[in-house]
């Protein structure tokens, strides 16, 4: 109701023109979503090279491949390994990588989320299905207007030889969250 209200307002002021928003709006529901970053992940998991780089510096090597644009100016890739599990919130409000995965979800704007990710990222994990080794560390990454975060799950075994295409079908918004794992193959 806020937001109609002030897009309403603004309207009426002649300050934004309805067709420009519902252009940005149809830009981030239709055309980015997680298949973006899917792409990015499956092309790390076949790509060595490519990796190296995304890790290095993430924004340069996305946007080279078409992902950028608001809430993207800064991104870092952060790798999933059998030693530490990376999970990503932003405590403040709902900061995400919309060149990557779209527009955030709503559990990830909530409070619940982003209070309890911090203190009991474990309990969090475990009710999105997630269980860890004990072993395995948990790191919480908080996102910032400075910087984003996209998770590098761990690649699925069984996935030899598969192609970009088939390796990005096994990536979910969840795993690239680090509130899921990358499917396994059937
Ligand atoms: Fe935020």
């Amino acid at each position: 109701m806020r937001v109609k209200a002030l897009e309403t307002l603004l309207t009426e002021k002649g300050l934004v023109d309805p067709a420009a928003l519902d252009a940005i709006i149809d830009i981030y529901q239709n055309q980015v979503g997680p298949q973006n970053g899917a792409l990015v992940v499956a092309k790390a998991w076949a790509d060595p090279v490519f990796k190296a780089r995304l890790l290095a510096d993430a924004t340069e090597v996305v946007a080279e491949l078409g992902f950028y644009g608001r809430q993207g100016e800064h991104i870092t890739v952060v790798e999933n390994t059998l030693e530490r599990h990376n999970v990503i919130v932003c405590t403040l409000c709902s900061c995400y990588p919309w060149p990557l995965l779209g527009i955030p979800p709503g559990w990830y704007k909530s409070d619940a989320y982003r209070a309890r990710v911090v203190r009991e990222p474990r309990a969090v994990l475990a009710e999105f299905g997630v269980v860890l080794p004990e072993g395995q560390a948990v790191r919480v990454w908080d996102s910032t207007a400075e910087m984003r975060y996209l998770v590098l799950p761990m690649r699925p075994e069984g996935t030899e030889g598969m192609s970009v295409e088939e390796l990005a079908a096994l990536v979910t918004r969840d795993a690239m969250v680090g509130t899921g794992l990358a499917t396994v193959p059937q």
